[in-house]
């Protein structure tokens, strides 16, 4: 017999596993479908340092106190030649494997069912609809699971939304630009009292990327380097260069080394269609230019199932809520993010110091600044600093103000989308064209 559920979603990540536990919660039939085996649900390689701003608090979200390793209070960023610039913020930094697996287990709770090793391997489409996934297990037949509801919660991979018809909205391009090649270790080292973790944007080491130490309990440490994918670069390598320069890894240890990927672009413009969602890192919500996609894969799979318990029909219609909350509100900063990111990745260290001298006076939240909030404080500094620091402040802010403006339009109905698609996607050609 053919299984069928309410929702099937495809990953049992962060994001898959919220909104299954969110939709079961709510008495709808859910699976999941991981092609991780159930002993390594939860194994992530990444930074562990989970944002916990007002947006968790708003739709309730704490992770338990056992799987929190360490509470920092915010991000010191460094850039050659510039004072060191603080962003002030609750961070904390995970027991990451347990804190995956605690979401798992949450949704098994609900009444979830889980398909573990078992890999989806494309979506069912029939009549404009997505109706299900087939799926295949190591030496079994491919099997076929149908469902109201499909969600794409697969991570970078974007699996499902990758195969679906190239003309639907959901289904954007992506390069290899728009993605980062991460390289993190996680090391024992002494000497990391420091309550903030340091991100470094330093052109001649990690060109077009960062580099991270984030530090945690007990002398662990967690370090990495990100770049765009089609920048070509030995990341352990320049890692390790830039770590042998610290002496408070002279005598360090290697506990964990890995790779991954993370979206380095702003989200999709369309997260839904017919009979379908995607949400978390397969939507590309991690805020570029920072790597972040815990808190939002959080926030997307809490409004996607929000949205989906809600609607009495799962067309593209029903669903678009859920693009129009994510998008006005996360989706609103990090569109911003991703529009300073292109711009800023380009600038020599001297342009990068100019424009990142007019916020080197004091300290900043963080929330304010991936909105790029600039106060009377900040213009006064600016026009203090001289023409060349105002000019690339005002650069800036001219950018930054575009893509909001566009953004804070956002269609609220799915029959205004086309055209404001077209807008939406002149200003990042543009940007990325480098005609600013
Ligand atoms: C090196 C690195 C460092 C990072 N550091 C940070 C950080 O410090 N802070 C932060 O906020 N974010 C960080 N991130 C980003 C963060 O880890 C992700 O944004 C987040 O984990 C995304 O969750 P997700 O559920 O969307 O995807 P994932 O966690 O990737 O989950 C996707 C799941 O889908 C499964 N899957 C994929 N394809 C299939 C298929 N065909 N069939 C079945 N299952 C499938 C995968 O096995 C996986 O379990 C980092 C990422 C990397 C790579």
């Amino acid at each position: 017999m053919v299984p069928k559920f309410d929702v099937a979603i495809v990953g049992a990540g962060v994001a898959g596993c919220l909104m299954a536990a969110g939709l079961a919660k709510k008495g709808l039939s859910v699976c999941l479908i991981e092609r991780k085996p159930i002993s390594k649900i939860g194994v992530k390689v990444c930074g562990d340092a989970l944002i916990a701003d007002s947006k968790l608090k708003e739709i309730g979200f704490q992770p338990p106190k056992g799987y929190v390793e360490r509470e920092l209070y915010g991000f010191k960023v460094y850039v050659p030649g510039l004072d060191v610039i603080t962003l002030k913020a609750k961070v904390l930094l995970l027991d990451r494997e347990g804190f995956g697996r605690w979401l798992f287990e949450r949704a098994l709770d609900q009444g979830v069912t889980p398909f573990e090793s078992t890999i989806a391997i494309n979506p069912i489409i029939s009549d404009g609809w997505v109706k299900g996934v087939k799926v295949k297990r190591l030496n079994e037949p491919p099997l076929t699971i149908n469902s109201g509801l499909t969600v794409d919660a697969s991570g970078v991979a974007s699996f499902l939304r990758r195969k679906l018809p190239r003309e639907w909205w959901v289904s954007e391009e992506v390069t290899r630009y728009d993605l980062a090649l991460c390289y993190r270790e996680i090391r024992l080292a002494e000497g990391f009292d420091d309550d903030y973790c340091s991100i470094y944007y330093d052109q001649a080491i990690s060109p077009m990327g960062y580099l991270w130490i984030f530090p945690k309990s007990k002398g662990k440490v967690n370090v990495g380097v990100g770049l765009r994918m089609n920048v070509k670069a030995p990341l352990r390598e320049v890692l390790h260069h830039h770590l042998a320069c610290d002496p408070r890894f002279n005598s360090s240890r290697i506990l964990h080394a890995g790779w991954g990927v993370v979206p380095a672009r702003h989200p999709l413009k369309c997260f839904t269609s017919n009979g379908f969602m995607v949400i978390g890192d397969a939507a590309y919500q991690a805020t570029c230019g920072l790597g972040e996609g815990l808190r939002p894969s959080i926030v997307s799979a809490y409004l996607a199932a929000q949205e989906a318990a809600e609607a009495a029909y799962y067309g593209l219609e029903d669903l678009w809520g859920y693009n129009v909350k994510y998008l006005k509100t996360l989706g609103l900063a990090q569109v911003q993010s991703a529009a300073f990111t292109y711009y800023f990745e380009r600038l020599s260290d001297e342009r990068r110091n100019k424009l990142l001298s007019n916020f080197a006076e004091g300290s900043f939240n963080l929330e304010a600044f991936l909105n790029f909030k600039i106060d009377a404080k900040i213009l006064a500094h600016s026009a203090k600093l001289g023409l060349q620091q105002f000019k690339e402040l005002i650069g800036e802010w001219r950018l930054v103000r575009e893509v909001k403006s566009i953004y804070t339009a956002y269609p609220e109905a799915s029959k205004n989308y086309p055209e404001w698609s077209l807008r939406a996607d002149n200003f990042w050609s543009k940007i990325k064209a480098s005609t600013y």
